[in-house]
């Protein structure tokens, strides 16, 4: 499926609550509907998609949606050649403090090879 600009979009399942629909961390309370795909339970995302280094795929930071992907557990793959982030080795974790995403990568673990 193709949106208007000519990217591709598609339907993953919601990493930050696996698909429930409910906050996983029940902040609000259990009941309260999952900020990330709004109680869908999918999130729609451009296509290709790589895993999110910064937050290992879970979409969460502790009990927070990840910054990187915004909680969808995935990011738009990169168009050219990328290496390994000099500065977090990969993790996409700032070095100091692992909460935080790397400045460099901003927390995708790439970086462009160019
Ligand atoms: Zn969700
Ligand atoms: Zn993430
Ligand atoms: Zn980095």
């Amino acid at each position: 499926m193709k949106n208007e600009l000519g990217v591709t979009m598609e339907h993953v399942r919601c990493a930050f609550c696996r698909g429930k629909g409910k906050d996983p961390f029940g902040i609000m309370s259990s009941l309260s509907t999952c900020c990330v795909c709004g109680g869908k339970g999918t999130v729609q995302v451009q296509a290709p998609y790589v895993g999110c280094a910064h937050c290992q795929g879970s979409g969460a930071i502790k009990t927070l949606t990840c910054t990187v992907c915004r909680g969808a557990g995935v990011i738009p793959a990169p168009a050219g050649p990328t290496r390994v982030c000099p500065e977090c080795q990969g993790t996409g974790d700032d070095t100091s403090a692992s909460a935080m995403c790397c400045l460099t990568c901003r927390g995708r673990g790439w970086v462009s090879a160019e």
